[in-house]
């Protein structure tokens, strides 16, 4: 806790306002400190790689990577905007909040965000303890996929059972031992939508649904109540959403003027998507720049 708020106290007297950037941007990346493959320097080297000028950090329930992404994405001459993909949950839906430049220090959301991450510990471990009945594997492998304070999911029991030799890839992990139909799953706690956009406002942040046109829409009723508490816009080019959905949401987004976005989801080698595979047009960034107030993007 000590050593991650000087951090945070280092991040924030390097940022800097009232400066242009440049696009193509993607909105949407992991590291290692959650459950992509790469260090952050590493992912900004990747980002800038596939031709990006603009690249944000997003991991699950954690704003750790920020330093690191900052001085990396800089120093190539590229953007940085921080930001985090917030769990929330209705009902069986898992929700994935995109929080763009929410205070890092926010008491309200560092008290959720630790809550879940610790839920997500336990979890994982409820999780490993069945799997172990079936197959070789034992909470040290899992240990052994994670770096040091990143957020656990089940990704690192994927990357366990791959190095285990149980399955192939993460693809089939998730399609069998780790599917939530499965006998194995178990959910981890996460606020309701609502209240993860509560919280994502009252951090300053910019709250934004990730990938909100898969297979199940969240029904009109909860989108309405994001809408009211504040929900920014949706994450509309991105290789999980659907065309019907998607064209859906467009137009709601549309009538209301949100702000839509696309991103890559990158995660190293953890899923195939590739750094800039979708970009988030620039009038948008720019919106998202106007309105964040938690902190602000880092400039070259
Ligand atoms: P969790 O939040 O621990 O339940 O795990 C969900 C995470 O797993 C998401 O953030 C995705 O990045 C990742 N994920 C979901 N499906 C797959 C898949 N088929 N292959 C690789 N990663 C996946
Ligand atoms: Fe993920
Ligand atoms: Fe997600
Ligand atoms: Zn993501």
């Amino acid at each position: 806790m000590g050593a991650a708020s000087a951090n945070a106290g280092r991040y924030a007297r390097r940022v800097q306002r009232e400066r242009r950037f440049e696009g193509p941007s993607d909105l949407h990346l992991h590291s290692s400190h959650s459950d992509g493959t790469e260090p952050p320097a590493q992912v900004m080297a990747a980002a800038h790689r596939h031709g990006l000028h603009t690249a944000a950090l997003t991991d699950h329930d954690t704003t750790s990577g920020w330093a690191e992404a900052a001085e990396a994405a800089t120093s190539l001459g590229m953007t940085f905007v921080p930001g985090m993909e917030l769990s929330a949950r209705h009902r069986w839906r898992s929700v994935h909040l995109l929080a763009y430049l929410v205070d890092p220090d926010d008491t309200d959301l560092r008290s959720m965000t630790d809550r879940i991450r610790s839920s997500r510990l336990d979890r994982a471990q409820i999780m490993a303890e069945r799997i172990s009945h079936d197959y070789d594997i034992a909470w040290d492998d899992i240990v052994a996929q994670t770096t040091d304070g990143a957020t656990v999911g089940r990704p690192h029991i994927a990357d366990a059972l791959v190095a285990r030799g149980i399955v192939a890839d993460r693809t089939e992990a998730f399609a069998g031992i780790l599917h939530p139909s499965g006998d194995y799953y178990v959910a981890l706690y996460a606020p309701d939508p609502v209240t993860a956009v509560e919280l994502v406002v009252a951090a300053g942040g910019v709250p934004i649904i990730a990938h909100p046109a898969g297979r199940s829409l969240l029904p009109d009723s909860v989108l309405h109540a994001m809408l009211d508490a504040g929900l920014a816009g949706f994450e509309l080019a991105h290789r999980e959403n659907l065309p019907e959905p998607t064209a859906l949401l467009a137009d709601l987004a549309t009538d209301r003027d949100l702000i839509v976005t696309g991103s890559s989801d990158y995660h190293g080698l953890g899923k195939p998507n590739i750094p800039g595979e979708n970009t988030t047009a620039d009038d948008m960034v720019e919106r998202i720049f106007t309105r964040g107030r938690g902190t602000s993007p880092v400039f070259p």
